[in-house]
């Protein structure tokens, strides 16, 4: 018999956390997670697509981060079902930063797009990390990728690389991509104005043809980028 155990991942795709990676931590970076003592695994949990928004509506879920609410709940409701008494800690929804973009490259989630947002073959643009699981398990590990590799790696090459358009650089009312590389100021800067068309929304984002069909819906989309308006206002 196997000593790994198939990811019981059915209900977590029910609830829209439909993007899960399994990592044994002794194969991870040094300094990629903090303290992990106790623990054999690391599960990186994320959303692509519509149906996470859609659970977390149904669920009648409210207060500031209804998201984070509804996933750690999920999440406790996951691990006392499948692992019952498994010693586990949620690292993320947290106060400790993770760093979500490589553990995304580890998985094979993670291209950078030209406007920074992660994107995919699969889903585009249009998923993200929604939990960092800490946890004494034995699940199934995710395939290994090299997340240098430019060329395809387990079919996982970045879509931007074939890309010959760009539609997303024209799209950019700012003109944050126009340099040749992304201006965080040009973009947060373009957001602020009274009348700027991306107050809610990526215009940019919104043009990439890529994983389109998982595309979010409006109220997903400004309750998104109500979040990343909000930090934009405190930092700059
Ligand atoms: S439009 Fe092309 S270059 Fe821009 S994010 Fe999409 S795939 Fe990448
Ligand atoms: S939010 Fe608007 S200004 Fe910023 S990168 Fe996207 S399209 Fe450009």
């Amino acid at each position: 018999m196997s000593e790994f155990q198939p990811f019981p991942g059915v209900m977590l795709d029910r609830c829209g956390l439909n993007r899960q990676a399994v990592f044994d931590l002794a194969d991870l970076p040094g300094d990629i997670v903090g303290e992990t003592a106790g623990y054999r695994q690391l599960i990186l949990i994320g959303h692509g697509g519509r149906g996470l928004w859609e659970a977390v509506t149904k669920s009648g879920i409210g207060g500031a981060d209804p998201i984070d609410d509804f996933t750690v709940r999920t999440i406790h409701r996951w691990m006392s079902e499948y692992q019952p008494g498994n010693r586990y800690a949620i690292l993320y929804p947290g106060p400790q930063p993770v760093a979500l973009q490589r553990l995304g490259a580890l998985a094979g989630w993670h291209h950078a797009s030209p406007f920074m947002v992660g994107i995919d073959a699969e889903w585009g643009t249009w998923y993200a990390y929604r939990a960092v699981v800490l946890a004494d398990t034995h699940f199934a590990l995710s395939p290994a990728v090299d997340p240098r590799a430019s060329s395809c790696f387990h079919g996982r090459a970045s879509p931007c690389a074939a890309c010959q358009d760009k539609p997303c650089i024209a799209a950019c009312p700012a003109q944050a991509m126009a340099c040749g590389s992304f201006s965080l100021a040009r973009c947060a800067a373009y957001r602020l104005q009274p009348d700027s068309t991306c107050a809610f929304t990526c215009k940019a984002r919104l043009a990439c043809p890529v994983g389109s069909a998982h595309r979010y819906d409006a109220d997903q989309l400004r309750h998104t980028y109500s979040i990343s308006l909000q930090t934009i206002r405190e930092y700059f």
